[in-house]
């Protein structure tokens, strides 16, 4: 512990009432509680910021776990937005020249504050309100999350994911599949081009249904495969996998619940809690099949991390 203005080193001084260390400059006297690095400064300690986030990454909302953890909701929200912050940068800094063979993409769609339709006049050019899609690249045998993008589903936020895809995987030869949205193959013939096999797994649906179409997408009648680039491996277009892992997002994130009046209030919590729940979906979470970590099977991490871990190594 330095002092702040002298950068000296100070002395123990006793401890505060919620029994943390305090520390005294012997040069200007002044005294300090031991700042918490892993929160950023907050005070909340530790174990019970883990057991926050916890309960937000198993599906509660912001006001229930405030009532189970008898923690403002306004520092719960603070908390999500340092761990945000912190995991954000740790899926740029650990998830980097991973080595992968079949890459699935896929896009999930949320909102922020209202659907994009019951935008008034004035909104209707807001970039942080209505619908935000995200954008999801995973490995099909280790599970691992390469990289994920909130914004639109036009072609600018489409390009910058598949950037992000870029820096995650390794200059090695890999095979790819999304679906069939339009934006892919302008973006991946921009930024991946020297490295992958592309397909598109074009889905078919059925006419949507009088009254049952609104609380369920259409029936999947088929699906085509659609090679775009290079020479893909016709038995390995799939999408599976990360259709599934975007099943298990929205069962452990409160705000992507659907047909729920749950949902995302600003942008910024929206993308810090999506940067949680993938790293703590690589790092910590034991993925059933693999019955490890998918940081685990990536070999990128070699054991199953805790929270406070999360918080420590960004
Ligand atoms: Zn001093």
């Amino acid at each position: 512990m330095t002092c702040h203005n002298c950068n000296t080193l100070c002395k123990k001084c006793g401890k505060n009432r919620k029994g943390t260390q305090r520390f005294q400059c012997r040069q200007c006297r002044k005294t300090f509680s031991e700042s918490n690095n892993q929160l950023g400064g907050m005070y909340t300690p530790l174990d019970k910021a883990a057991q926050v986030l916890n309960l937000l990454l198993e599906g509660c909302s912001i006001n229930s776990t405030a009532r189970l953890s008898n923690i403002h909701h306004t520092t719960i929200l603070s908390l999500l937005s340092v761990a945000g912050e912190k995991c954000e940068k740790l899926m740029v800094n650990r998830v980097r020249n991973v080595p992968v063979s079949d890459v699935q993409c896929d896009e999930i769609w949320g909102y922020v504050g209202k659907k994009e339709q019951n935008k008034w006049m004035d909104e209707v050019h807001r970039k942080d309100l209505g619908d935000a899609y995200t954008f999801v690249a995973i490995e099909r045998h280790s599970k691992l999350v390469l990289a994920f993008h909130l914004g639109r589903r036009d072609q600018a936020s489409t390009t910058a994911f598949v950037g992000k895809l870029r820096n995650a995987t390794a200059d090695r030869r890999f095979q790819i599949t999304t679906d069939g949205f339009q934006a892919y193959p302008t973006a991946i013939d921009y930024a991946l081009i020297d490295r992958c096999d592309y397909a598109q797994l074009v889905k078919v649906y059925a006419a949507a249904r009088d009254g049952e179409a609104r609380y369920s997408p259409a029936d999947v009648v088929g699906a085509v495969p659609t090679p775009v680039m290079g020479n893909p491996d016709k038995n390995r277009i799939c999408t599976s996998h990360v259709e599934r892992q975007n099943l298990t997002m929205r069962m452990q994130l409160r705000r992507l619940t659907r047909l729920t009046n749950a949902f995302s209030k600003k942008w910024a919590n929206l993308k810090a809690a999506l940067a949680l729940y993938f790293a703590w979906y690589n790092f910590c979470r034991i993925h059933k099949s693999l019955r490890m970590t998918p940081a685990m099977a990536a070999g990128i991490a070699d054991h199953i991390w805790s929270i406070p871990e999360l918080l420590g190594a960004a």
